[in-house]
């Protein structure tokens, strides 16, 4: 295919990707990266500022990935790299507390009302592991129930699927995880309040806490319906079980206070990860005090870390979210209200069946004519018809997700030049997504 005029080709990212795939498996230290959903050259990135990457080609991209959500206040914002510089020389790491991040900690604090304490750690998987064992350490109980599509990290007792029939105990999705460990894990359909207290009553006094994202962006933007959180928090109290909302990727994004900020239904344990990172290794788990006075040293349950609260990642942390203001917010709004319209737009009257989805300022392009509620009909998408999207997308300078399951995310970055940019691009992609043929069936 030729490329359009602006673009100078990938030979720059082919030639590291195959450098890469000599010493790293698969070329990539994380799977979405390397475009296996969608095919092609899985561009190498040698610098950003604001809302543009730029390619070891040449190449500028507005960006809609926004490194899986932490930069919304776009790329090498000038206070956060300031706030990094200050903090690098005056060491990397102590091994001992400092007070920024004490003033971190207070900072989650007065955002998320039900979080009264939180531990800092240094991915969003480490908090989701931390907060299943402090439930189940808390509860005295073993299961877990998480919902098919929602995403927690690659947590073995998370990396768990349906198994036939709803209400099965989970089976291991990866090689690695033992039969043991996903089946203390009941995985139900998301948005499905009526498995869940089945679930509960088939297993009475045995379930610690559900795990649910508290929208879901990792099958694409995938609200929970109205109601649906709520009954979650009423089930879990009604049954002694703990409410975990991974606020991972909604977390300090959709709202100054997150998911939580939008809907005001209060989970027992929260989860932190991306934007309060402001890009470095740092997430955090927390929520009700006694609870959270069950982890050591406070209490019995053990969870550690070398680098837990390193100064320069919370430095960034903190200077990302002392610079989230309300009018970053609105500007998040804003964007994402833009760019959803110009999606709804392009493909009116393209003859595609599709929706343009929306949870809070997270938005995806689904290949389907129903709205999409839960895995299943996520999966039930067109899929093939998002790579053909995405690559004309990627060609006329717009970074959308490598895959159709995953959420696009604005910064407050995004301006007049990168709209133009995007309002270019999006009708050739949905042409080419209209005119994109399904793969062959594989021959016996
Ligand atoms: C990204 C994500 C995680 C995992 O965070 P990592 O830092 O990649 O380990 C967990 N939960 C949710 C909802 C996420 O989006």
């Amino acid at each position: 295919m030729k490329s359009p005029a602006g673009h100078s080709g990938v030979q720059q990212s082919a030639r590291l990707f195959e450098r890469a795939s000599a010493v790293i498996p698969g070329g990539v230290n994380s799977p979405v990266r390397a475009f296996g959903a969608v095919g092609g050259v899985p561009r190498f990135i040698r610098e950003a500022r604001g809302c543009w990457l730029f390619d070891e080609d040449g190449n500028r991209y507005v960006d809609l990935v926004c490194s899986w959500g932490p930069m919304i206040l776009g790329h090498a914002h000038p206070a956060v790299v300031e706030a990094v510089r200050e903090a690098a020389v005056k060491g990397l790491s102590f091994g001992a507390p400092t007070e920024s991040e004490v003033e971190l900690a207070e900072e989650i604090v007065r955002r998320v009302a039900p979080v009264e304490q939180v531990r800092l750690v240094n991915s969003g998987t480490e908090a989701t592991m931390s907060a299943v064992r402090l439930a189940r350490g808390f509860t005295g109980r073993t299961k877990i129930i998480k919902f098919a599509g929602c995403y927690h990290g690659h947590v073995d007792a998370l990396l768990a699927d349906a198994g036939s029939g709803v209400a099965t105990f989970g089976l291991p999705t990866s090689p690695g995880v033992t039969g043991a460990q996903a089946s203390d894990t009941l995985v139900l359909p998301y948005n499905d309040l009526g498995a869940v207290q089945r679930a509960f009553a088939e297993h009475p006094g045995e379930i610690a806490a559900v795990i649910t994202e508290a929208a879901a962006g990792n099958m694409g933007a995938v609200a929970p319906l109205p109601g649906f959180n709520a009954g979650l928090q009423q089930v879990c109290h009604e049954n002694g079980a703990l409410l975990i909302m991974d606020e991972v990727m909604t977390g300090f994004r959709i709202s100054d206070a997150g998911w939580y900020g939008v809907e005001g239904v209060a989970g027992d344990l929260y989860t932190f990860g991306k934007v309060m990172s402001g890009g470095l290794p740092a997430a955090a788990f927390g929520g009700r005090a006694d609870v959270m006075g069950y982890l050591a040293p406070a209490g019995p349950v053990y969870q550690a870390g070398t680098l837990s609260g390193n100064p320069v990642a919370v430095a960034a942390g903190l200077a990302t979210l002392q610079h989230a203001t309300p009018d970053v917010y609105t500007a998040l709004r804003k964007n994402h209200a833009e760019l959803r319209d110009l999606l709804a737009d392009s493909f009116r009257g393209a003859g595609i069946s599709h929706r343009v989805q929306s949870a809070g300022t997270m938005v995806s392009v689904f290949f389907t004519g129903e709205p999409v509620q839960n895995y299943a009909q996520a999966k039930a998408c067109e899929t093939w018809r998002y790579s053909a999207f995405f690559h004309a997308l990627l060609e006329r300078g717009v970074y959308a997700p490598p895959s159709a399951f995953e959420a696009w995310f604005v910064s407050a970055a995004l301006d007049d030049e990168a709209f133009a940019v995007i309002a270019d691009a999006v009708p050739a992609a949905v042409r080419a997504a209209a005119e994109a043929s399904p793969p062959e069936p594989a021959r016996a």
